[in-house]
């Protein structure tokens, strides 16, 4: 018996910072989904939107990333860029963006 290979270990760090999970945000403490991109160059770490966005009609401004589902390893995210966008038929959220801090009465 052996211990696990170093690197079996950091792989399965990184596939539980890869399942998405919901967190409140740390600023406006919305729900938000958070997540680290499967991508081994550039790993992203992503905040989201729970709820899912239509793609054909995106927020303004936002980054839109695919929710996908694997068989085996379960719910990741992945950057939807233009290319992928054109087949795309995974879930669709965007990139949390805190709403702006309501305006004072003082300063009206
Ligand atoms: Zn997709
Ligand atoms: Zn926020």
């Amino acid at each position: 018996m052996r211990g696990l290979p170093a690197h079996l270990v950091a792989a399965r760090a990184e596939a539980s910072a890869q399942r998405p999970r919901h967190q409140p945000c740390p600023r406006c403490r919305a729900d938000t989904l958070v997540a680290r991109t499967a991508d081994r160059v550039a790993a992203v770490d992503v905040r989201a939107d729970p709820a899912p966005v239509d793609p054909n009609h995106p927020p303004a401004g936002r980054l839109l990333w695919c929710l996908v589902q694997h068989e085996h390893t379960g719910a990741r995210i992945r950057w939807r860029d233009q290319w992928h966008a054109k087949a795309c038929t995974h879930t669709v959220l965007a990139d949390h963006h805190c709403p702006p801090q309501p305006v004072q009465e003082t300063l009206l």
